[in-house]
């Protein structure tokens, strides 16, 4: 198993900002409101992830570190129709077997808490009792120690730590619901409070994009049968530091999709002429049914079973802010 779920690792785990992905976005599936990400030399030393979510139970400890065990879909209905951010079953199987991950939880039926480690090539699970609140930890020591080509490619500590700065970023702003921390060698680096609020969330997002970006934003609300579409766009006029400034969640997952980054581009040159690059956060809401997420194993890319439709829909959406806007 160790071998199977070190190439799988290959897929997923292609640098530590990826594993903080992966970590971040089961705390998110498990309810969690807060979430503290500490990180030791780029993450090639250490990757902690601490939740306040459902936990898992002592019985469920061994299968979740099992490659290909979910606890998130039951059925092909589920698989047709996914809500939440993980499917299959693969993150911790497969970090966990380039590296050494111990998981630490308690749910909230049991009065004490649970480490899971898995070791050796038939990754087995040993389980101790530990000191933990309701939620879980993850603590990831030595990525890639065991693999050294992989290893050889990570970058320095500090490019490193400015792709998990990235993921974190893009994450705070998918949940403006949830509090993050992230720490960086012991120092506090980012901290959002979790928030409710319209005028709060726009703050987060200033805080996260940056004051070029938020004096320029102009805010969308778009709706059509069970298509919406909500976020800013922004036409940054010269201001280079934000034209790669392109985050599109859909139904709360980020991607990078071309078929939206299209729409949008192609509302501003009609509105605007050629010479506008459009920074925006966007939201997309979208029946799942509509929609595959299971394309890739990292899974930042969808497939719409009718792009047509999806991208009239933004492109519209985008138009009548811009002529709003006096465009
Ligand atoms: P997936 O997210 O695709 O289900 P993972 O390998 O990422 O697969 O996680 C395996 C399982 O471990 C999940 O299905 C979930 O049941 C459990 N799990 C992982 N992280 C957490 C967490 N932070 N809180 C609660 N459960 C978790
Ligand atoms: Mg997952």
């Amino acid at each position: 198993p160790q071998l199977a779920n070190q190439i799988a690792a290959g897929e997923v785990v292609e640098r530590p900002a990826s594993v903080v992905k992966e970590l971040v976005e089961n705390s998110l599936d498990a309810g969690a409101t807060r979430i503290d990400i500490e990180i030791d030399k780029g993450g090639a030393k250490l990757i902690r992830i601490r939740d306040n979510g459902s936990g898992i139970g002592k019985d469920e400890l061994s299968m979740a570190l099992a490659r290909h065990a979910t606890s998130k879909i039951a059925s092909l209905d589920d698989l047709e129709a996914i809500v939440s951010l993980g499917f299959r079953g693969e993150a911790l199987a497969s970090i966990s077997s380039v590296s050494r991950l111990t998981l630490t939880s308690r749910t909230a039926e049991q009065a004490e808490a649970w480490q899971a480690y898995a070791e050796g090539r038939e990754m087995a699970v040993t389980l101790k009792p530990a000191a933990h609140p309701v939620g879980t930890t993850l603590e990831v020591l030595d990525l890639f120690y065991n693999t050294p080509a992989r290893r050889k490619f990570m970058r320095t500590e500090k490019t490193e730590f400015t792709h998990i700065d990235e993921i974190v970023r893009r994450i705070a702003l998918a949940r403006f619901d949830v509090a993050f921390s992230l720490t960086h060698n012991g120092k506090l680096v980012r901290q959002y409070r979790g928030v409710s609020e319209s005028s709060q969330r726009e703050r987060r997002m200033g805080a996260i994009c940056g004051t070029a970006f938020l004096s320029h934003a102009l805010a969308i609300e778009w709706q059509h049968g069970d298509l919406s579409l909500r976020g800013w766009v922004a036409d940054p006029v010269g201001s280079k530091a934000i034209t790669d400034l392109q985050y599109c969640y859909v139904n709360g997952r980020m991607m990078r999709d071309r078929l939206i980054n299209h729409a949008i581009r192609q509302a501003y040159q009609d509105k605007l002429g050629n010479d506008h690059q459009p920074a925006y956060v966007l939201y997309l809401e979208i029946d799942p049914h509509q929609v595959d997420v299971n394309v890739h194993p990292a899974k930042h890319e969808v497939r719409f079973h009718q792009s047509r439709l999806v991208h009239d829909f933004i492109y519209q959406g985008v138009v009548s802010v811009l002529q709003e806007a006096g465009a």
